[in-house]
């Protein structure tokens, strides 16, 4: 029979594997034999390694194992492994396969953690959908003609189908934790430096962070304690002031709950906010004191992202130029300038080739303090609120995203209402702080998020504080049963 994996989470695989009820190839085999029964439909990987991680498992089994060494995980496609094809998800960079391990591939590796294979993503982590991929879009395992959100959608999608029981992603902009809230598992945003960038295709430098997808806030923290610290080759990379723990608190005694109402107002679906008002009573519940709290300048993080992200963007991705990299295409006669104008066209899609020309703009010396410098200072008046903010609550609860899943094809011609997937999660990135989104409820059978917000480096409160709230929420992650259960 075959071993089911929906809802399975990380901590129970390691159970099964301490306790030998299975082996690693068993729980590995279990995972792949999911994917290729069900991946058609969902398109969550854009390529797996069945053969490497079999070779993986079986040494796990030969030569013993303790902690996390054998459990599967999945891999956006935008960080680097070392003699994988590493595509982030754009025709440029079809073919392309690094000759490194990102910092955060080599640490998965070193936990004995098993790569099943590389999850699609928007292009170069563009987009709130997925649909933005150059490789096809990803379905969400709650309802196939919906998205997935984005740009992590393959590995959001990859946990809630049960073909992972974790996987990392990359947030700039909220690419983890609208993705997870869309698709109804757990997504963690690390602070700014908490985990290295080295290996990590940049989009937006300053914004970027990878993190980790789960069923569970201590699969979460498991995860983070494999990824999170100092790296030699990311200047910007921290070691967290204390060691993640995995958490254990069963109430909310004492924690002070800020609520940002005033940015509540703005577009969120009914439907979302009653998930979520139901979320903040049980949070009252388990003994939180709900304080309401104000980020002023919160309305102004969309347009000064949309600035600062395409900005970064835009040089950044210079490098892909037909040289150095993936794709080239030339014809006789061409000069060097026409052979990067021909790479370019082809090999990007049009949201990157839009990015590239607000960026451009944004940064040109005409304009660059109207835009550019105004963005950096709207992001230091948001970065100032938050830190007022915290001065009278210790975390801050929001939706994650305003509404559902959407349709597939939906936004994809407006691009402005794509962009405002991202309205509730931009704030928490361009000030740089930490954030999880967990699963609160069901609005019409499709997954809400509800956000939890800390100061820098406060990851350690944002997930005691989340376990707690996830036990008494007791959401079902698994998409089929919860269909079952309806019908
Ligand atoms: N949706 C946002 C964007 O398109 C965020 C993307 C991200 O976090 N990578 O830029």
């Amino acid at each position: 029979m075959m071993m089911d994996t929906a809802g399975l989470s990380a901590e129970h695989c390691v159970e099964l594997l301490d306790t030998r009820e299975v082996s690693c190839r068993e729980l590995v085999s279990a995972y792949l034999d999911r994917i290729d029964r069900d991946d058609d439909r969902v398109h969550a990987f854009l390529r797996t390694r069945r053969e490497l991680a079999l070779a993986e498992a079986d040494g796990f089994d030969r030569d013993g194992r303790t902690g996390l060494q054998g459990v599967p995980i999945a891999l956006k496609d935008i960080l680097c492994t070392k003699g994988e094809e590493t595509t982030a998800g754009s025709r440029i960079l079809e073919g392309h396969v690094p000759i490194y391990d990102g910092g955060c591939v080599t640490r998965v590796k070193a936990a004995g953690l098993v790569s099943l294979g590389k999850t699609n993503m928007d292009e170069f982590a563009m987009g709130s959908s997925t649909e933005n991929s150059a490789f096809g879009v990803t379905h969400n395992p709650w309802d196939p003609d919906r998205v997935p959100g984005g740009s992590s959608g393959g590995s959001s999608a990859a946990v809630a189908a049960g073909f992972a029981p974790l996987a990392l992603g990359t947030d700039t902009g909220g690419s983890i934790r609208q993705p997870a809230a869309l698709c109804g598992v757990v997504g963690m945003k690390p602070t700014y430096g908490a985990v290295s960038r080295y290996g990590l295709i940049a989009f937006a430098s300053s914004l970027d962070q990878i993190g980790p997808f789960a069923h569970t806030v201590r699969d979460c923290a498991l995860l983070l304690q494999v990824i999170c610290g100092k790296d030699e080759c990311d200047a910007t990379s921290v070691e967290l002031p204390e060691p993640i723990v995995v958490p254990e608190a069963q109430d909310l005694r004492g924690v002070r709950l800020g609520v940002p109402t005033g940015l509540l107002e703005q577009g969120i679906e009914p439907g979302v906010r009653e998930s979520f008002d139901a979320g903040i009573r049980s949070a009252k519940g388990l003994g939180a004191d709900v304080v309401e709290v104000a980020l002023p300048h919160a309305g102004y993080a969309l347009p000064a992202y949309y600035l600062i992200a395409p900005a970064e963007a835009s040089a950044n991705l210079s490098r892909f130029d037909g040289v150095r990299y993936g794709l080239r295409r030339e014809e006789a006669g061409d000069t060097i300038v026409d052979m990067y104008g021909r790479t370019r066209a082809e090999g990007f899609g049009a949201e990157v080739k839009r990015r590239i020309m607000l960026g451009t703009y944004a940064l040109s010396a005409g304009y660059y303090d109207a835009y550019y410098g105004m963005a950096q200072k709207v992001r230091t008046r948001i970065r100032e609120d938050f830190q007022a903010a915290f001065g009278d609550c210790d975390l801050i609860a929001m939706p994650t995203s305003p509404t559902v899943a959407f349709r597939i094809g939906e936004r994809v011609d407006d691009p402005w209402a794509m962009y405002a997937s991202d309205v509730l999660t931009v704030p928490v990135n361009l000030a740089g702080l930490p954030g999880i989104s967990i699963p609160c409820g069901l609005s019409e059978g499709l997954p809400v998020g509800l956000q939890l917000v800390g100061p820098a480096f406060a990851e350690n409160r944002i997930l005691v504080a989340a376990h707690a709230l996830e036990q008494a929420l007791g959401f079902d992650p698994r998409p089929a049963a919860t269909a079952e259960a309806q019908a």
